[in-house]
C-alpha cells in the first residue's frame, strides 16, 4: 500500500469516526460539489456564420492578390471607424522593411494569438482575418460578439511574412522558411513572433496555412478543403493540459465545418518538428492549433469557399473558448479525422486512349493532372494564374480529383493547337514530324490535353479540351 492509499483509507476512518459524533449531520449533509454553473450559450449555427458571411464579407474574391498595403490600409480603416474596438501597433519589420502588425480586440482574461501567412503563398486566412474584423464591428452589440470581447483578448498579426506575400512565395526574402526558424531565430519575422508570444503568454495559439491542393481526406479521396492539428510539443506526442484544450477546439471546428463541408476535414500528420514555429510556440507554453486551407470541390478560383471557411472555424473555436463550451468538446471527434494524404487531383482524365505525342503506340490510362498557382504580371496589372502539369499517368484508381472525366472510349492527345475547340472536327497531327512540339502526354509536362471523339476513318471531334494554364477570374 502506498502513502496516498494509506492517507485516504486514514480520511476515511476520520470522516467515519465525525459522522458518529455528530450523528445524523452527516446523512443530511449536501454533496460538496461547487454551485452549478450556468450552461454556455449555445453555439452560433455555422450556417448562420456562412450565409453572414456571404453577406457580409470585405475580402478580395483573389487572396493572392492581397498585398502588404493592402493590409496596412484594412487596419488603417478598422481602427479608424472603430478606434475603441481595434488597438493596431507595428511590432517591427520585415527585412525590405514592410510592417509587421498586431492588432488587439477584446480586453478579456483569457489571450489568444492569431497569426497568418507566415508562408507568403498561403493567403487565404489573412482575407479571413479581414472579414471577422469587419464582422466584430458591424456586430458589436450581438450577444456572441460582446462575450467574445468580454473573455478574450484576441491578438492577431495578419500577414507574418509580407516579403514573401509580394513575390508570393513561401520563404522569406532570405529564401529561409521562417517556420522552420524557432530555434535559430534568423529571420526577423521570426524573432517578432516569438517576441509577441513571449510579451503576451496566449493561452492558446491559432496558426494559419494553406496545404497542397493535392491534400485528400478519406476513400474515397475527397479535398482536404480544411484540416486541423493538435501541434505537438515533443517527439513522443505528450498530452497535458494544453494539447487536451487544442484537440477539443479541432472537434469543435470540425463539428462546424463538416455542415458546410462534409467529409472535406483532415487531421494534419502530428510528428513533432523540432523547428517549427506552431512546435515550439506550444512548448514555449502556448498550445497551438494549425488550420491548413487546402482544394475546394470546384475548378479556377477557390478561395471565395475557402476564406469562408476559415472564416466560420476561427470565429467558432473563438466564440467556444469564450464561452468555456471548449471544455465539453470531444477530443475524440479530433482524433477520428481521416489523416491527410495527397491523392487528389485538379483534373483526373480517366480510362482514356492515350496517344502521348512521343511516339508510342496507343495505350488505355488515366491522366492525373495537378494544378499551381502563382501570381503573374499581364499589361501592368497583376493576376492569378493556374498552371496545370501532368503528375502521375496510369491506372490511377485510388486516387480521387477535383473534377473526374471519364474518357472511355475517347483519344487523349497532347493539346496540339491552342485554338482547338469543342465540337470542331480535326485529324491528329504527324507526330514525328512534331519534334519539337514540347507538350506531349508524360509525367512533368504541362497539363495541356484534348480530348477527342473518333469520326471518320483519321478524323476526330474535340470533346474536351484542358488548357496548360488559366488566368483566374476576379469578379464576385
Ligand atoms: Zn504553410
Amino acid at each position: 500500500m502506498n502513502n496516498s492509499k494509506l492517507e485516504t483509507r486514514n480520511s476515511k476512518l476520520v470522516t467515519a469516526l465525525l459522522c458518529v459524533v455528530f450523528a445524523g449531520a452527516c446523512a443530511k449533509a449536501p454533496a460538496r460539489t461547487a454551485p452549478a454553473a450556468p450552461p454556455p450559450p449555445p453555439a452560433p449555427a455555422p450556417a448562420d456564420l456562412a450565409r453572414g458571411w456571404d453577406a457580409e464579407h470585405v475580402s478580395s474574391p483573389l487572396s493572392p492578390l492581397v498585398d502588404h498595403a493592402e493590409v496596412v490600409r484594412r487596419l488603417d480603416e478598422v481602427k479608424k471607424a472603430s478606434p475603441d474596438l481595434f488597438g493596431v501597433e507595428s511590432i517591427g519589420q520585415s527585412l525590405e522593411g514592410r510592417s509587421i502588425n498586431h492588432v488587439t480586440l477584446g480586453r478579456g482574461p483569457f489571450p489568444v494569438l492569431l497569426w497568418s501567412q507566415m508562408h507568403g503563398d498561403e493567403p487565404s486566412a489573412t482575407s479571413a482575418l479581414f472579414d471577422l474584423f469587419e464582422y466584430v464591428q458591424r456586430h458589436r452589440d450581438d450577444p456572441m460578439v460582446r462575450r467574445l470581447l468580454d473573455a478574450l483578448t484576441i491578438h492577431v498579426v495578419p500577414m507574418l511574412n509580407p516579403d514573401g506575400a509580394a513575390r508570393f512565395q513561401r520563404r522569406n526574402v532570405q529564401s529561409i522558411d521562417i517556420n522552420r526558424d524557432a530555434l535559430l531565430l534568423q529571420t526577423l519575422e521570426g524573432q517578432l513572433l516569438k517576441g509577441l508570444r513571449d510579451r503576451l503568454n496566449p493561452k492558446i495559439g491559432f496558426n494559419l496555412h494553406n496545404q497542397s491542393w493535392r491534400t485528400s481526406a478519406g476513400r474515397p479521396p475527397k479535398p482536404a478543403s480544411i484540416s486541423l492539428l493538435s501541434v505537438a510539443f515533443d517527439e513522443a506526442r505528450s498530452m497535458n493540459e494544453g494539447r487536451t484544450l487544442t484537440k477539443k477546439t479541432c472537434a469543435i471546428i470540425r463539428d462546424a465545418l463538416e455542415l458546410l463541408a462534409p467529409g472535406q476535414i483532415g487531421r494534419y500528420d502530428d510528428d513533432y518538428e523540432v523547428r517549427a514555429f506552431g512546435d515550439n510556440v506550444t512548448k514555449w507554453g502556448t498550445p497551438v492549433v494549425l488550420i491548413e486551407t487546402g482544394p475546394w470541390t470546384t475548378l479556377g478560383n477557390p478561395d471565395p469557399a475557402l476564406v469562408r471557411l476559415n472564416f466560420v472555424a476561427i470565429l467558432t473555436a473563438l466564440d467556444a473558448l469564450a464561452t468555456g463550451r471548449v471544455s465539453q468538446a470531444d477530443p475524440q471527434r479530433y482524433e477520428s479525422l481521416p489523416l491527410n494524404e495527397s491523392r487528389l487531383f485538379y483534373i483526373l482524365v480517366k480510362n482514356a486512349s492515350i496517344v502521348n505525342g512521343a511516339g508510342v503506340a496507343p495505350f488505355t490510362g488515366d491522366i492525373g493532372i495537378v494544378a499551381n498557382r502563382f501570381v503573374a504580371e499581364d499589361g501592368g496589372r497583376k493576376v492569378v494564374r493556374l498552371a496545370l502539369r501532368i503528375d502521375d499517368l496510369g491506372d490511377l484508381r485510388t486516387f480521387g480529383a477535383i473534377e473526374t472525366i471519364d474518357a472511355t472510349g475517347l483519344v487523349a492527345a497532347p493539346l496540339f493547337a491552342q485554338e482547338l475547340k469543342p465540337g470542331q472536327e480535326v485529324t491528329l497531327p504527324a507526330w514525328t514530324a512534331m519534334q519539337k512540339n514540347p507538350w506531349t502526354l508524360e509525367v512533368g509536362q504541362a497539363g495541356g490535353v484534348v480530348l477527342l471523339k473518333p469520326a471518320s476513318e483519321g478524323r476526330y471531334v474535340v470533346e474536351r479540351v484542358i488548357m496548360p494554364a488559366v488566368t483566374l477570374e476576379g469578379g464576385r
